[in-house]
């Protein structure tokens, strides 16, 4: 594999090369959404420029080459995922259309009044939405598992949470404000002691290590496209297949059925069930290509730098007057969250972006967690394997700044 080199990682990135508002970018909103390396917007545009074409239909040569592109694409997510089968693969627009996914095809239908779903208090809204739909439709409860003040599940609690009234266990593999990562394969093993299903959203966790859902167990695994490198409106519901086997559909359409008639339409094998309509086929092989792209790394050695970074701001941020870190736990990757004293943090965003420093600011879709923590809503930086320790020091000497203007 390649020996990883941040500065010719950053080579890669065409869009960090750049000055925002005078300054050098830093860009540090990486939770929110990754840049995209020069391979990947390549393949996106040699593929328009050489191979458009409509997908499955047999038609003519670009017709098979896009097809064999797409299906491609598929078979890298799912060596992505350890090896996973390619009917277990299914094309969503991102985590929060294949959260829905299940919830729609899954859920509805073996959920009933009485019964219960667990999320974590640290979910994003797309893993929280989704299951109080169905329960304002089933009668059923959504429950929220209890968390320390430290930003980590209270374990204890989710044991005594469990039970046969379970049918639906909904975790964050990474939470996405606070960067916890969740001990999410020894939650599955618990769920399964009652018969309660697995659903694990893992937008926050497949860019910063492997990922192999065999060895997870869960149900299902969820991701977007572009938290890894990849386009917007392109991500993945992994599944199990004996289980997708009995889902109904979701969309209805074209290509999702097998024959349609007015006396009654059959539906077309997996994954084809669930992808009715024209995909997003650029999308597709934009992210086979950002698969393409980590994987000529040593994933160890990703993981090494952005926990450097990760312990090099927490350091910095010790020495930092009036910084309050937000969420502290043991287990977490990517992302500092933080409130400077007095100052709400949208206007701290705003006084860093001045600055060239691109942050996120407010509540991260995880409102639920902003209230148990009690915050009106945090700063948070989150790392790439782009960024570096420089970029950290233009971080906090940009916060002295903001301390004296606010
Ligand atoms: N879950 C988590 C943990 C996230 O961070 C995000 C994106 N912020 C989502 C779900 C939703 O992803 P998308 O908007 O790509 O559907």
């Amino acid at each position: 594999s390649r020996v990883f080199d941040v500065d010719q990682v950053r080579a890669d990135f065409p869009i960090l090369h750049q000055t925002v508002n005078g300054q050098p970018l830093v860009y540090l909103d990486n939770a929110a959404t990754t840049q995209k390396p020069d391979s990947v917007i390549n393949a996106i545009s040699d593929y328009y420029r050489t191979t458009n074409a409509n997908v499955h239909r047999g038609a003519h040569s670009l017709s098979d080459r896009a097809t064999a592109l797409f299906e491609g694409a598929r078979a890298k997510v799912a060596a992505f995922l350890g090896g996973a089968a390619l009917e277990e693969i299914i094309w969503t627009r991102g985590t929060t259309e294949a959260a829905n996914l299940v919830a729609h095809s899954w859920a509805r239908y073996n959920i009933q009044a009485g019964d219960v779903i667990l999320v974590s208090n640290l979910e994003h809204h797309s893993n929280i939405v989704p299951w109080q739909l169905v329960a304002e439709e089933t009668g059923a409860k959504v429950l929220p598992l209890p968390i320390t003040d430290l930003g980590e599940i209270d374990l204890e609690a989710y044991r005594q949470m469990l039970s046969p009234a379970v049918k639906l266990v909904a975790l964050g593999h990474v939470s996405n404000a606070l960067g916890t990562v969740n001990p999410v394969a020894e939650m599955i093993e618990l769920a399964k002691a009652v018969g309660a299903l697995t659903y694990v959203d893992g937008a926050q966790a497949v860019a910063h290590f492997e990922i192999d859902v065999s060895k997870l167990g869960a149900d299902f695994y969820a991701f977007s496209g572009h938290k890894l490198f990849g386009p917007t409106g392109i991500g993945v519901l992994w599944g199990r297949k004996a289980l997708l086997d009995t889902m109904a559909p979701f969309h209805g359409g074209g290509e999702m059925i097998e024959t349609c008639s007015f006396a009654g339409t059959t539906f077309n094998r997996l994954p084809y069930k669930f992808e009715a309509g024209t995909p997003d086929i650029a999308g597709a092989i934009g992210l086979g290509a950002a698969i393409d792209y980590i994987s000529t790394f040593n994933r160890a050695e990703l993981a090494a730098h952005e926990e450097d970074l990760l312990n090099y701001c927490i350091a910095r941020a010790a020495d930092c007057e009036g910084l309050v870190a937000v969420g502290e736990a043991q287990q977490r990757v990517g992302v500092f969250s933080f409130l400077l004293d007095g100052s709400h943090p949208s206007d701290v965003g705003m006084l860093l972006d001045q600055q060239g420093v691109a942050v996120r600011t407010g509540h991260h879709c995880a409102q639920p967690l902003m209230a148990r923590l009690q915050v009106p809503g945090t700063v948070r930086a989150s790392f790439s394997i782009y960024n570096t320790r420089a970029e950290i020091d233009r971080l906090f000497e940009a916060l002295e700044k903001v301390k004296q203007f606010l």
